[in-house]
């Protein structure tokens, strides 16, 4: 939600600001808008995306060595000029951008008018820019004390930056529950709410902690604090991130981009954590803890949206093969239900980012009631990487396509490692079998791509359910997580409406709905289930629905039943989510596409949802 970039140094701020936004993008594209000093503080900001800006802007006066950006994913406000940031301060000496939500605004705002405040727009953000002014004003104090005082006024999440037009040479940043990474280059600073911006010009960051605030100060450093005024020891970590990786490469699309790296990217999940020669898998974030996991009454996984359904494909394959009783639960669902947790049990969080908020907020409530905690993410240095026990990243590059495809995969591919080295820890699954799934997840990457092959069918599939106002989708077992998550593709780019279902569920309540206008997307890959699935494709059939079905080569039966079919490779039923997915995947961007819909930015949507 929202992206954050900042420069201070001696290149021109403005082109690094707008190529900074123009990569943050994916986490929010309601405004954007740039603060640049140069003397005097130069605003300029638009609803919209950051072109938008960019043709705003023309020709103006873009000079400065220091400057903020910001791109919106509105929360208080709706999204116009206003309302975009960064904000002012009443009188114009201070600039604020903000990621996150000011839970308390409205009393904090109420106060301030009482000393005569008034406001422009309807964020929560220029409140605090207001309030920061008030005690500076007041006291007469730097800017650093005057963020660090204003914070511990404050209740909510937060990534700031702000730049006192009287102090020229600093920028003062903090972060609460919101991410902020500090790139240190020679004689600049760089400020971001994920690396990507800072990449090009350095690989030596600091990522912020909660309660952090940095001070940056042209030719003096980095000094960061903390919200009692502690001085803090930042540590610099080396990032290694390729430019290609955060570039669309000639694709149109980065999600289209995405799905054809999933050979690429599960292979690096599972580098150096499955040998089929030899053997074995195994999680170096597993070992710390083994004995814990292995002997746990319970895991319990959290996640929000796509990683959810990881999750649910998770508790097949840990109960299935390690035998561990799962459950799996919407994060903001869970902190809020007054859960019975023990020490007992494990909790997986799952999120690419490691940024999202409730899923974070779930942990932390795990963690206090003295559960193992174990985060699977993307984004290297995240909050849920940094506050979990132990964890595991999908090393899936940079996801920035906002509809999730290779996080998922990698998620997937992640589960299934750890499910296969808890289930031989436990002595759940036979020798054989594990060898035979050892060696069938190493044949997994060129399965991947041999199934991205189906393409051509996919596209035919699309052109006949572009204009559809309506979707089904069904799987069961292994699958029916799957139909979940090509409902969701479908919904969240598309904007078709669509709902996933147990197969077996259709019966009671969605079979209503279908007719010769209903088309209905049948994911038959897994064996188990296969003759029961060709039952309820029957049963679609039999009320003249349209059906799609997802199949394994060679499926006789239901390419004799179904209207139209899309066939990928077999594999063990674990690993059939993995392929299955793809055709799902193709699927919405392909209809996406043909509606004319923005794939990579679909409306109201961001990545990285930092908001409860
Ligand atoms: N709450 C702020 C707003 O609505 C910031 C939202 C964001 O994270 O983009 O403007």
């Amino acid at each position: 939600m929202c992206g954050i970039v900042g420069y201070i140094g001696e290149r021109d701020a403005y082109p690094i600001l707008i190529k900074g936004l123009k990569r943050l993008e994916y986490r929010g594209y309601d405004s954007a808008g740039v603060a640049l000093m140069n003397g005097n503080l130069n605003v300029y900001k638009k609803k919209g995306k950051v072109n938008d800006l960019v043709d705003f802007i023309g020709t103006s006066n873009t000079k400065g060595n220091m400057g903020i950006g910001h791109t919106r994913w509105a929360t208080h406000g709706i999204p116009d000029d206003l309302n975009a940031h960064p904000h002012l301060s009443g009188e114009e000496r201070l600039v604020i951008i903000h990621n996150g939500i000011i839970e308390n605004y409205a009393p904090i705002k109420e106060w301030l008018k009482t000393k005569g405040h008034t406001f422009k727009s309807e964020t929560d953000t220029e409140v605090l820019i207001h309030l920061i002014e008030e005690i500076q004003k007041d006291g007469d104090l730097s800017i650093e004390e005057a963020v660090r005082l204003a914070l511990t006024k404050v209740v909510g999440a937060y990534a700031i930056v702000v730049i006192d037009r009287l102090d020229p040479n600093k920028m003062v940043a903090a972060r609460k529950s919101s991410p902020l990474v500090v790139g240190i280059g020679k004689d600049e600073f760089f400020i971001a709410s994920d690396a990507t911006p800072i990449v090009e010009y350095t690989n030596q960051v600091v990522y912020l902690d909660d309660n952090e605030i940095a001070v940056l100060t042209k030719n003096d450093g980095l000094k960061v604090i903390n919200i009692e005024n502690e001085v803090q020891r930042p540590l610099v970590h080396e990032i290694d991130m390729k430019i290609e990786a955060i570039e669309k490469g000639g694709y149109d699309y980065f999600m289209h981009k995405e799905i054809y790296e999933q050979p690429n990217t599960i292979a690096d999940c599972m580098r150096g954590r499955l040998n089929v020669q030899e053997g074995w898998a195994r999680l170096g974030g597993l070992s710390q803890y083994k004995n814990r996991i292995c002997n746990a009454d319970r895991i319990i996984i959290v996640a929000c949206g796509t990683s959810w359904h990881s999750g649910l494909i998770a508790e097949y394959l840990f109960e299935d093969l390690a035998r561990i009783p799962v459950e799996v639960e919407y994060a903001s669902e869970f902190r809020y239900r007054n859960p019975i947790i023990s020490e007992k049990d494990v909790v997986i969080a799952i999120s690419q980012s490691g940024e999202t908020a409730d899923t974070l907020a779930a942990l932390e409530l795990a963690k206090k009631q003295g559960a193992l905690t174990y985060g699977i993410c993307n984004v290297v240095g995240s909050s849920i990487a940094r506050v979990t026990d132990s964890g595991s990243y999908i090393h899936a590059g940079p996801e920035i396509g906002v509809a999730s495809t290779k996080a998922f995969t990698g998620q997937v591919t992640l589960l299934s490692l750890m499910a296969l080295t808890i289930a031989y820890e436990r002595g759940t699954i036979s020798t054989n079998r594990y060898q035979e799934l050892i060696s069938e997840l190493g044949r997994i990457p060129k399965k991947v791509e041999e199934t991205l092959k189906c393409d051509d069918q996919v596209k035919v599939v699309s052109e006949k359910m572009k204009d559809s106002s309506n979707a089904l989708y069904l799987g069961r077992g292994y699958n029916f997580p799957v139909a979940l998550e090509g409902a969701l593709k479908l919904k969240e780019i598309s904007y078709i409406h669509a709902e996933g279902y147990p197969a077996a569920e259709m019966k009671h309540g969605p079979i209503a709905l279908i007719d010769e206008n209903m088309p209905v997307v049948v994911v038959a890959t897994n064996p188990s289930a296969h003759e029961k699935i060709v039952s309820n494709v029957q049963e679609v059939k039999a009320r003249k629905g349209v059906v799609i079905a997802i199949v394994n080569e060679g499926d006789s039966v239901l390419k004799e039943i179904a209207d139209l079919v899309i066939e990928i490779p077999l594999t063990l039923e674990p690993f059939t989510p993995l392929l299955s997915v793809i055709p799902m995947q193709l699927l919405s961007y392909h209809i996406a596409v043909m509606r004319g819909c923005n794939v990579d930015q679909p409306r109201n949507l961001a990545k990285s949802v930092t908001v409860e």
